[in-house]
């Protein structure tokens, strides 16, 4: 998983604002990547950078700066550019959720480049011609354009969630302190419910209509565990016994 997100890239061009610098890194440490490039950033290194990093200081410490594009794109097999809206001669697109399978797929392989722009114009027309696929994050279009580090963040997540579920290591089920009950226990707790439910009067084995279908949706929903059994069958047997107990005394 690692060796993957070592593998994909972040190019920023031209960058103007160090604080985005600054935040890029953080949102790509949060997300398990690391191999930063800027290209002619207007200013840096900054204070400012670095007091948005937070704790990626180490990210930001490692950036690559380089003077063109061309050399920030050394050694990648698949070069990808962003785009916050519709361009006049149309290039392959991949949607944000794309862009993140097809990066860790050919991570496998060679270095992948996601590219970034500007913060008043984006990339140039020049830039994008030099990427394979452009990907545009489907913002509002009457507000289309999300803040440099913004984007970052959100094409930097549909990575991580992509390495994830190649790597199989996506958090799946939560974990559980005690076994889930089997069908058989679940089957006999149902038994015993209804027993009890007749025993006090409240159910009518002639007359059943929906409620034992209801009560079977409601524990099921539960995904109950083997403790939980345990205990809902120690409360029917505990009115059983009471049940049993008051029948007797009645009758002396
Ligand atoms: N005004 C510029 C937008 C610059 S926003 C323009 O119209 O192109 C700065 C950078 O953030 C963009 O170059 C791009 O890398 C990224 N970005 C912002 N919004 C995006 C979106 N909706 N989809 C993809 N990338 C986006």
């Amino acid at each position: 998983m690692q060796a993957l997100l070592d593998n994909i890239r972040i190019v920023l061009v031209h960058t103007t604002h160090p604080g985005n610098i600054g935040a890029v890194a953080r949102a790509m440490k949060n997300m398990g990547l690391s191999d930063l490039y800027l290209v002619s950033p207007k200013e840096y290194p900054s204070e400012r950078a670095e007091w948005r990093a937070a704790n990626a200081a180490d990210t930001l410490a490692a950036a690559k700066v380089v003077d063109s594009l061309d050399e920030a794109l050394q050694g990648c097999g698949l070069v990808v550019g962003t785009s916050a809206r519709e361009r006049r001669i149309p290039w392959p697109l991949f949607n944000p959720r794309e862009c993140g399978e097809r990066a860790v797929a050919e991570a496998v392989s060679h270095p992948v480049a996601l590219i970034f722009g500007r913060e008043d114009r984006g990339l140039t027309n020049e830039e994008l011609h030099k990427c394979h696929y452009h990907v545009h994050i489907p913002s509002n279009p009457g507000y289309s354009s999300l803040n440099l580090a913004a984007a970052v963040q959100v094409l930097t997540y549909e990575v991580r969630m992509a390495a994830l579920l190649v790597s199989d290591e996506m958090p799946g089920e939560m974990e559980w302190d005690i076994e889930r009950s089997t069908a058989d226990e679940v089957e006999h707790f149902f038994g015993h419910l209804e027993q009890v439910m007749v025993d006090i009067g409240f159910h009518d084995p002639d007359n059943p209509r929906q409620t034992m279908t209801r009560l079977r949706r409601l524990f099921n929903r539960a995904r109950m565990d083997q403790m939980e059994t345990g205990i809902l069958r120690g409360v029917l047997t505990g009115i059983q016994h009471k049940l049993r107990k008051s029948d007797k005394d009645n009758k002396i």
